[in-house]
């Protein structure tokens, strides 16, 4: 499955918000946005017109796509597939992403970045209903129990992460046990609970023209 391989830091740099992409480096001062806020590149540093209309909804959507780590393609067919239901657009492309499982994984600690929850869900560390599923985009859904297998429960990078994590707090959509490692989906995720900045009403304004 494609994905960036870049450095991500820069992806950060070039929104000019923190991303978070880096799990505890992201927390410390080594971090790129606190060290060098400015757009990377040669002319990073240059004074740029600050953007406007279209160029504001373009950086909105790739805020938000970099954010979810999500490249193009997947990204408009999320928005194809929020167009498509019930209810406000920009709302329900918010609750697909937040229902993929890497962020679900991500958002009940067991990796401290996206990236690394995706890598958990690649591995097959995590269980569905007691299932293996390895398919980071795999939608959660209530009623449904998130695990890590027995065996990688003990892995060093989950418990790194659940004391880093301890206090970014689950969202009420998810009830987390964890002293089992593991979390029952209690309902759908509502606009509330992503808790990053996000206007998500540029990204259909950008999409729908
Ligand atoms: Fe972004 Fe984290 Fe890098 Fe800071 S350390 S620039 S938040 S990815």
């Amino acid at each position: 499955m494609a994905r960036y391989r870049e450095a991500v830091c820069r992806l950060c740099r070039r929104e000019g918000v923190k991303l978070f992409l880096k799990g505890q480096r992201c927390l410390t001062d080594k971090c790129a946005i606190e060290k060098r806020n400015f757009a990377p590149g040669q002319h990073g540093k240059s004074r740029r017109p600050k953007p406007l209309g279209y160029g504001l909804q373009l950086r909105e959507k790739q805020k938000v796509r970099r954010l979810y780590g999500i490249l193009e393609n997947q990204f408009r067919s999320y928005y194809e597939k929020a167009a498509s239901r019930k209810g406000i657009t920009g709302e329900n492309l918010l609750f697909l992403l937040e229902r993929r499982l890497d962020n679900t994984v991500y958002r009940l600690g067991f990796a401290p970045s996206r990236a690394s929850a995706r890598q958990l869900v690649r591995h097959s560390h995590v269980l569905v209903n007691g299932r293996k599923v390895n398919i980071p985009s795999f939608q959660v859904a209530p009623g449904q129990e998130i695990a890590l297998k027995e065996a990688s429960r003990q892995l060093a990078s989950v418990q790194r992460s659940l004391d880093l994590t301890g206090g970014r707090g689950v969202p009420p959509w998810l009830a987390l046990d964890r002293e089992n490692l593991k979390a029952r989906v209690v309902s759908l995720p509502k606009r509330e609970d992503v808790n990053f900045p996000i206007q998500e009403q540029m990204i259909v304004e950008l999409y729908s023209k």
